[in-house]
C-alpha cells in the first residue's frame, strides 16, 4: 500500500505541525521521482502548492504576502529539509503497514492449517482440505493483510513517523526563523 491511489484512505490525527497537506504530499512524490520539478509557487509557512492569485493557504490559512507585512512569502520551491521528512515520514509508515500486513498473512496461514488439522473431515480427506485450505488462504490472507496492515500498521507506523515530522517541523522553524 502506498497511499497514492485516490482509493487509499490515510489515518490523519490534527496536530499542531502543519506539514504535508495532501498536495504537498502528492508534490514530493512526484518531485522525488523525478515526475515533477520543485518549482512552483508554496504556502511559506506549510508549503502547500497553491495558484499564482491564492491569497489565503488552503491548508495552514497562512496569508501570501510578498511583502512579508501580513504573511509569509510564498515559496518557489520547497525546501529539501521538507522534502527529506516526507521521505522519512513514508519509510517508517511503510515498515508498519507492510510488516503488519505480513502478520496478516501468516494469520491466515497458521489459522487455515489450523482448521484444516482440527477439523477431522478435513485431516482424513487431502482432497477437502485442499479445496478448503487454498482458496481460505487466498482470501484470508488478503483479508487479515488489509486489516492488519491498513488499519493498525497505518495508525501506529503514522504515529510513530509523525513524531519525527513534528520533530523535524520544529528544528526547522526554529532555522527558518532564526
Ligand atoms: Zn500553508
Amino acid at each position: 500500500m502506498s497511499f497514492d491511489d485516490p482509493g487509499d484512505v490515510r489515518f490523519r490525527p490534527d496536530d499542531d505541525c502543519p506539514l504535508f497537506s495532501q498536495a504537498l504530499e502528492d508534490h514530493l512524490v512526484a518531485v522525488s521521482k523525478g515526475n515533477a520539478p520543485n518549482t512552483g509557487r508554496f504556502c511559506g509557512n506549510c508549503y502547500t502548492p497553491i495558484s499564482r492569485d491564492t491569497v489565503r493557504c488552503p491548508h495552514c490559512s497562512e496569508v501570501a504576502d510578498t511583502t512579508g507585512a501580513t504573511g509569509r512569502a510564498p515559496a518557489r520551491a520547497v525546501p529539501q529539509p521538507i522534502l527529506d521528512t516526507l521521505l522519512r515520514q513514508r519509510s517508517i509508515e511503510a515498515k508498519w503497514v507492510n510488516g503488519f500486513a505480513y502478520l496478516g498473512v501468516l494469520i491466515a496461514v497458521i489459522s487455515g492449517l489450523a482448521i484444516v488439522l482440527g477439523i477431522p473431515l478435513f485431516r482424513n480427506s487431502l482432497l477437502l482440505a485442499t479445496i478448503f485450505y487454498a482458496p481460505y488462504l487466498l482470501i484470508g490472507s488478503r483479508v487479515f493483510a488489509g486489516l492488519l496492515g491498513g488499519y493498525y500498521g497505518d495508525r501506529i507506523g503514522y504515529e510513530k513517523a509523525r513524531t519525527e515530522t513534528r520533530a523535524a517541523w520544529a528544528e526547522w522553524v526554529a532555522e527558518r526563523d532564526a
